[in-house]
């Protein structure tokens, strides 16, 4: 067998992120048909160490799917809601706009709870709309905003959920395996996440960390959607270890290696060396001059917003190219009401090369006459 040596580009985009050889090359293995067992104990594997992240798997249960991160969270939302339910919504950004897309795709009562983009949600607004919403079942939001970089306090949420008895959906997929989560004291029932954020994993496989007790609960809901039934995605592994469709099969290898990984730097280490890279960016920044859109307070230190230029030379692609040319993929901004372009610091990278990308930021700067 021969191994070509693989070029290692730097993504500064959030997701898919760096990966690790070892991640890239666990995928090259024997043709397999995913209802082997080997294959069913690699999933069983993967759900429990998964779970073991954020919760006791007595307690808890990983449910996969094939497909990018939003068909986890559009699963999650298309079938734990009964027919009856009302979900509040909070949005401060384009992933919370996004699950009022998918409720509003599926005709699901919702209450959009607006708050600011760049500043944290008031909590005493949130739970005068939760008090004055008759019939509230649950409340769906965003973990880490990877619109803009902005934390969102999900433990005093969490706790509101439990004041008023309803049921907590959390977006965490570019929080998980960074931002410590604990899903029994934070309250929370349904957690989302993928393989390619901060699991430093392929693309390919979105999770639902689920309360089981909760998840039973789904049993009787009649579903909204065949292929993204959480409860029946569920059901059926646990009884066959196998998913019902055909799963991303070697992507689940690099899944197990990624998860191998975390496990030997641990999530708290992991975020120790993210928080590193982006402290290492924001010194830089400052020295260069140019601004960013989140406070340091409520920061993910995982995503930054950086204020363009104002300059007439100044143009994303052609900057975009001036970095890709040179290994680093850097990212477009989201938020409508500032001009931006985002630079996450997740994946196996740390703060050299954050260091190597700020030198390059200077050349590019000194092209533009900016300064
Ligand atoms: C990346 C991301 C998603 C999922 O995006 P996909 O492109 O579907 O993988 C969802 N929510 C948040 C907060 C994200 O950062």
């Amino acid at each position: 067998m021969s191994i070509k040596q693989i070029t290692r580009n730097v993504l500064l985009n959030p997701g898919p992120a760096t990966t690790t050889d070892t991640v890239k090359f666990a995928q090259v293995i024997p043709d397999i048909c995913p209802r082997e067992k080997e294959f069913g104990d690699l999933m069983e594997y993967c759900a429990t160490e998964i779970t073991r992240f954020v919760g006791d798997p007595k307690d808890y249960a990983t449910v996969f799917f094939g497909g990018s991160g939003t068909a986890t969270v559009e699963a999650i939302l298309s079938s734990v809601i009964p027919e009856n339910g009302k979900i509040l919504i909070i949005d401060n950004g384009a992933y919370g706009k996004r699950m009022c897309q998918i409720t509003s795709a599926y005709k699901i009562d919702t209450l959009v709870f607006k708050s600011s983009s760049i500043e944290p949600i008031d909590l005493k607004n949130l739970e005068d709309a939760i008090r004055n919403e008759e019939g509230l079942t649950h409340l769906a939001m965003i973990h880490h905003e990877t619109t803009t970089g902005l934390l969102n306090d999900i433990s005093a949420i969490g706790e509101l959920c439990a004041t008023y008895k309803i049921q907590f959906i959390v977006d965490s997929m570019s929080g998980f395996a960074a931002i410590p989560v604990d899903m029994k004291s934070m309250n929370i029932d349904y957690l989302a996440a993928s393989s390619n954020k901060n699991i430093q994993g392929m693309a390919g496989i979105g999770f639902a960390i689920c309360s089981k007790t909760a998840l039973e609960k789904t049993k009787e809901i009649a579903p909204r959607t065949l292929y993204l039934n959480l409860y029946a995605q569920y059901a059926y592994f646990e009884k066959t270890h196998q998913t019902r469709f055909t799963p991303p099969v070697q992507t689940f290898y690099a899944l197990k290696q990624a998860i191998l990984e975390t496990m030997e730097e641990s999530i708290e280490k992991r975020y120790e060396r993210y928080s590193q890279s982006w402290e290492t960016l924001l010194n830089g920044l400052e020295g260069l001059g140019l601004k960013y859109l989140i406070d340091k307070e409520y920061h993910s230190k995982i995503i930054t917003s950086i204020i363009e230029p104002d300059t007439e030379k100044y143009d994303f692609n052609e900057m975009h190219d001036f970095f890709f040319e040179k290994g680093f993929t850097i990212y477009p901004g989201k938020v409508s009401n500032y001009d931006t372009f985002r630079i996450s610091n997740i994946g196996q990278i740390d703060k050299r090369d954050i260091e190597a990308f700020l030198s390059v930021l200077e050349t590019y700067l000194g092209k533009i006459d900016y300064r």
